[in-house]
């Protein structure tokens, strides 16, 4: 990617950084959590050495699953240390190549991550920074032509059922359902409460290969698909309550993401959900070239008329496609190898290392 295509920031010459790089010796690095495990154990697979930066108290529980620690860790005390020079002319001279996760973009920031991180990043930097904005990401979902919730201004505007969603919130914490009329903050925004039933399409786009499904320069492949599990909603149901009793006894339905179970979608369905990885693409083309390289999940509802509602995109590794190690219910249609979404990043990186064309993936 050019200086100007990746943060509009010309300090940062990804492709200075990179031509000084000994490509037999790269090394995949990222922080100690959210898919990290997945993401050293597929590096491995493909051959890349691996360096894990995290706290002191965190290092032993990688290292009690060999075959995803990293081979060598950097410790901290802070993760907003990784924007220090020292810290990243550090990873630069180990020829590191950093994947960035959710708890990555969470701890160090999206804003930070595009204006002071200067160590190649796998995927576009600039499509983290339009994921972390409920404004940009409404923009986007809706210019791909897909459904997308409606927003309210005021909980007067309500129909039915809303949500009430904190900004920056992440994992579902915060969340509330709200009905017309109620007082809530202007900190929140409101949206439609979409009932159905919630699928979480893990994508991957490469510009480099037409190994998938045609998408923008490249392809997509849809390697796996999720759904969160969440506290308490989904297993309120339990108690047998009606809202009112839940009500009395104190108790207030939450969307806080604990875990995550997988999924298959009837196969009918197939090509309206690869269409809509597709068109998310091609709009990020347009909205942010070169777009959303690499991985990505669309956060989908399908109502009772099979249509799905989009209220979220994350533009890189999500932690559902931690269910899939040696692979999923979809993978091996694509790959004879057991393909994980961590071994399909630097699967990626191996073929644009052979291509000379790592400048494409990295910013
Ligand atoms: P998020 O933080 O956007 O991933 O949302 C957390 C959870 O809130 C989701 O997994 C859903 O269970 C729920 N949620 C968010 N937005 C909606 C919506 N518009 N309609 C129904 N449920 C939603």
């Amino acid at each position: 990617m050019t200086d100007k295509d990746q943060s509009g920031n010309p300090k940062f010459k990804t492709h200075e950084t990179l031509a000084k790089y000994d490509m037999n010796n790269i090394a995949i690095s990222t922080i100690c959590s959210h898919s990290a495990l997945q993401i050293f154990h597929g590096a491995k697979q493909e051959g890349f050495r691996t360096i894990g930066i995290t706290k002191s108290e965190v290092k032993e529980f990688y290292d009690a699953f060999p075959n995803a620690s990293a081979d060598e860790y950097i410790i901290v005390s802070d993760y907003r240390e990784i924007l220090k020079p020292a810290f990243q002319n550090n990873l630069v001279k180990e020829n590191a190549i950093i994947i960035p996760h959710g708890s990555f973009v969470e701890y160090v920031g999206a804003d930070a991550i595009q204006q002071v991180l200067y160590v190649p990043l796998f995927g576009n930097k600039t499509s983290l920074k339009w994921e972390s904005n409920r404004d940009r990401l409404g923009q986007w979902i809706q210019a791909s032509g897909l459904r997308f919730p409606k927003e309210y201004s005021s909980t007067e505007e309500i129909e039915g059922l809303a949500i009430a969603k904190l900004g920056g919130a992440k994992g579902g914490k915060g969340y509330f359902l709200v009905s017309k009329g109620k007082k809530v903050s202007k900190d929140y925004t409101l949206q439609e409460y979409v009932v159905g039933v919630r699928y979480y399409p893990h994508f991957f786009y490469t510009p480099l290969s037409r190994t998938g499904l045609a998408a923008g320069e490249g392809s997509i492949e849809l390697l796996s698909i999720d759904k969160r599990i969440e506290s308490n909603i989904d297993e309120i149901y339990r108690l047998g309550m009606t809202r009112n009793e839940l009500t009395e006894y104190g108790i207030i339905p939450s969307f806080v993401v604990t875990g995550n179970m997988p999924v298959v979608v009837r196969e009918a369905l197939l090509p309206k959900l690869m269409t809509m990885g597709r068109r998310i693409v091609e709009s990020s083309l347009k909205l942010f070239y070169p777009g959303i390289v690499g991985p990505f999940c669309l956060e989908t509802i399908c109502t009772p008329s099979l249509e799905f509602v989009t209220f979220e995109i994350s533009a890189r590794i999500v932690a559902g496609t931690n269910l899939y190690p040696i692979g999923s219910p979809y993978s091996p249609y694509i790959y004879d190898e057991p393909m994980s979404m961590g071994r399909r990043i630097a699967s990626e990186l191996r073929l644009a290392i052979k291509k000379n064309m790592l400048e494409k993936i990295v910013s």
